[in-house]
This record gives structure tokens, sequence and C-alpha cells, in this order.
């Protein structure tokens, strides 16, 4: 069942310069959506559209099955958190996150209890008399959150909300907002330009660039199968090769032939997309590709290694190390050779 569909999404904004371009989806209630792509691709200005702060010049938003284009921000089920938190520091959590029920004049246990039942939903039950200031980065934008929950939306907007928090901390709210969008039930759209996170966080990726779709899937669809060479490039690190349709399922890129799993026909000019880890370092005399090793870095779990061949050259993750100078052959199993025709 979906809960918001965008059709035919534009967003123009003075001299006709194109921010969003015919944005098509449809997000399902309780999914977890990620609008990934390089900054001014235009995500921010989607989520703004959604939740009203910014009007569409064509195109309907769905919401439930009903046009909510004209409707105002407040009148549409949908919060928004932010990456800068702006939590007042003069006020206590208590009041920050009442902050909007007292506006709307609720009675006092009503806010009370909603402000507690929202606290509980971050795991920070019993933090109402905190000062903003004693709270981590990670509370605080935890907190952020619980105010944004505490109108009880359908629909929780994330523009890049953790990109004020060192690494160590990213990545721990990364896995705490998961367990939050797993434990609540709420549909979550959220932005962010990092890759990694999107992987990690999300049941949906829409990988945008200059206000275009360019792939809608799974993680593991946009990481295994990227539909153009924007989205392998993008997503992970990728090596990027032309090449030419040589027969079926076959196709010659490096100076040498390869079997391949996808059916393009025979002369097209494609990109061939080559993980870095599908790659196998051998013998020179047993590899399809030779070349010599030019760069070899110590990653941690593994080893990058940079083989020159030609006038290419090819990354490689490997688990064994090389020595600069060396020749090597290099060998890619058809699954690990995406083709898609060049553009
Ligand atoms: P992202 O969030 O992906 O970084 P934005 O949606 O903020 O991208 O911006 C997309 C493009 O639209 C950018 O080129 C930006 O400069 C432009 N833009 C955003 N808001 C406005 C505005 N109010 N007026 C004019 N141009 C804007
Ligand atoms: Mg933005």
């Amino acid at each position: 069942e979906n809960i918001i569909e965008l059709k035919h999404i534009t967003k123009n904004f003075d001299d006709n310069f194109t921010a969003v371009d015919d944005f098509n989806l449809e997000v399902q209630r309780g999914e977890f959506v990620t609008f990934l792509g390089p900054s001014g691709c235009g995500k921010t200005t989607t989520l703004r559209m959604i939740a009203g702060f910014e009007m569409p010049t064509e195109g309907e938003i769905l919401l439930n099955g009903k046009d909510i284009s004209k409707l105002p921000p407040n009148k549409r089920p949908i919060n928004t958190v932010f990456q800068r938190y702006a939590l007042f520091p003069h006020l206590n959590i208590y009041d920050n996150i009442a902050f909007g029920l007292k506006l709307k004049k609720l009675p006092k246990a009503e806010i009370e209890k909603k402000v507690k039942k929202a606290l509980e939903m971050v795991d920070l039950e019993g933090f109402e008399d905190r000062r903003v200031q004693t709270l981590s980065g990670g509370q605080q934008q935890r907190i952020a959150i619980a105010r944004s929950l505490v109108n009880e939306p359908e629909i929780l907007l994330l523009d890049e909300p953790l990109g004020a928090l060192d690494l160590k901390m990213r990545k721990e709210m990364q896995l705490e907002l998961k367990g939050m969008h797993e434990r609540l039930g709420i549909t979550f759209i959220y932005v962010t330009h990092d890759q990694e996170e999107a992987l990690t966080m999300s049941d949906k990726i829409v990988v945008m660039s200059e206000g275009r779709i360019q792939q809608i899937g799974t993680p593991e669809d946009i990481y295994n199968e990227p539909k153009n060479a924007f989205v392998a490039d993008f997503i992970g690190e990728s090596n990027i090769f032309n090449g030419i349709m040589t027969g079926k399922l076959k196709v010659r890129f490096c100076g040498a032939e390869f079997e391949c799993l996808d059916d393009v026909e025979h002369g097209t000019q494609v990109d061939v997309v080559v993980r870095p880890e599908d790659i196998l370092i051998v013998p020179p005399e047993q590899g399809a590709v030779k070349g010599t090793v030019i760069s070899v870095v110590f990653k941690g779990v593994h080893y990058e290694i940079t083989v020159q061949s030609g006038k290419n050259e090819i990354v490689i993750q490997s688990t064994k190390s090389a020595k600069v100078g060396d020749m090597v052959g290099l060998n890619v199993e058809p699954d690990g050779i995406h083709v898609m025709p060049a553009e």
C-alpha cells in the first residue's frame, strides 16, 4: 500500500533553472527510503516539496491517494528533522519537545504524556529536566527527532540529520535510527550524499543526479546491478572500462574478451563496470589481462592494488599484498562483469 506518491514532480526556480525534473516515486507505508546523490542534485528541494515548504512547478503529490499539493506544511501529517537540529539552548529537554504542543494550547497533562512517550521512542526516558548542553551530539539529534515524533506524523523526513556528527557517532546513530524506524513503523524518507549511509540504512534507495532519478532499487540492486555509469561510479568503488559486445554474452575490454551475463546486442559500445573485489590477481600467464602493479595501499581488511594495463588503470581489492613493479595477471568471473550501453 502506497502512503505517498510523487507524480511527474518538477521544480523550476527563477530563470527556468530546473532543480527537480520529472520525479516519479511510490513509497510504501513503513518503508525506509533514501534520496542519495551529490550536493546540488535536488534532494532537499524534493523533500521540501513533500513537506509543503516548496510548491512543485508541475506534477502532484498524493498522500494515501489524496492530492496534498496545495496543503500548507502544518496540515500535512509529515515532520522534518534537519541537519542543524536547532534545539533551544536555554530550554530544558521537556520544554524543547513540548514547544509546538504548547503553541497548539494542548492541556498540560496531555503534553506531559506525549513528551514522555516521545522520549521513550528515542530511548531517552527520564531526560525531561536535562539541559541541552549536557547532552552529546547524538543525544541532541535524538531529542530533535523526539520533537518531530511528538506530533505523531505518518511520515518523518530526515535531511542529512547526521551530517554534523563525527564519524564514530554517525555510525552509531545510523544503527539507532534504523532500529528506531523498525520499532516505530513510521515511514522514513531520508536524505544523504553518503552512499555507505544509504546502503546501511535503506529499504529502497533513489539515486539522483542533476534533478533526475538515475535508479530506484534496494541497496543490493543498486550495488550489484547499477543501471548506468553514474550510479556505478557513485555507489562504491568501481572500475569503468570502455568495451564492445563481440557476440552473445561476450564483451571485449582491456584488450581481452570475457563472458558476461548481460545480454546486449552484438557490436554495441558499452560501459563495463567491475568492482575491485571481483577481480582476481593470478600469475601473469594465467590472466586474461596482464599488467604492472603501480601502487599498493593497506586498507585494514584488504589491500588496494592498482595495476596498469595498456592505458587502463585497474583497481583491485585483495587480501594478499603485491609488490610495485610486479607483472600480474587479472581475471574476472562472468557475474563480476556489469555491462551497460555507453551514454
Ligand atoms: P541537494 O539537497 O541535493 O544538495 P538542493 O535541492 O538543495 O540540492 O538544490 C538543488 C539545486 O537547486 C541547486 O543547484 C540549488 O542551488 C538550487 N536551489 C535550491 N533552492 C533554491 C532557491 N530557493 N532558489 C534558486 N535555486 C535554488
Ligand atoms: Mg540538501
